[in-house]
């Protein structure tokens, strides 16, 4: 049984990212999607809030799971029985930060990989800050998160800035 790991902010989920969970979930046997808390990153909406919407968008895929996760990441694949990391790349701007966070991994983790999935061509633009950025300003987000989350990410992201 091999198990990865899927970490972001998922702050809100995208297209982009469920294009990679698709995709990984076909390489594994499981797939642990793990929502990080990001004190740093002060995100939008709170974990719980993540963690309910990545539900909504994967409850289609039969062997992916949706876990918050607070910590580092070499121990919680460790102790979730994962050896892979996976991560979405974009463009080479994605590229040097994974680099050096795969290497530490591996220092933290002797028995962990990174495997990256190259952006769908579609998806290559699209950020979950792109979707803050049009949805606080009201623009349509249909082309950029699933539709069964659409109108609940609008209506946060709208009224933040009233
Ligand atoms: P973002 O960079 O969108 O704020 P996250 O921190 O939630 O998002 O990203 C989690 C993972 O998903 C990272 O490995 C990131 O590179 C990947 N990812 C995000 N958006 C895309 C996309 N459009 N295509 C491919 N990978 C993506």
């Amino acid at each position: 049984m091999r198990t990865a790991v899927y970490p972001g902010s998922f702050d809100p989920v995208t297209f982009g990212h469920v294009d990679i969970i698709e995709r990984a979930s076909k390489l594994f046997d499981t797939l642990i999607v793990a929502a990080m808390v990001n004190r740093e990153k002060m995100p939008v909406f709170s974990v719980e809030e993540r963690i309910l919407m990545l539900k909504k968008v994967t409850a289609h895929f039969d062997n992916v799971k949706v876990v918050k996760f607070d910590g580092l990441l070499a121990d919680f694949a460790r102790e979730n029985g994962a050896d892979t990391i996976i991560k979405g790349l974009r463009a080479i701007s994605d590229f040097e930060y994974e680099f050096q966070m795969a290497m530490v991994n591996k220092k933290l983790n002797r028995s962990l990989d990174t495997v990256f999935l190259m952006t769908g061509e579609k998806y290559m633009y699209l950020s979950s800050r792109v979707v803050k950025a049009v949805g606080s300003f009201g623009g349509d987000l249909s082309e950029f998160v699933p539709q069964e989350i659409a109108g609940e990410v609008a209506e946060k992201l709208l009224s933040r800035r009233k």
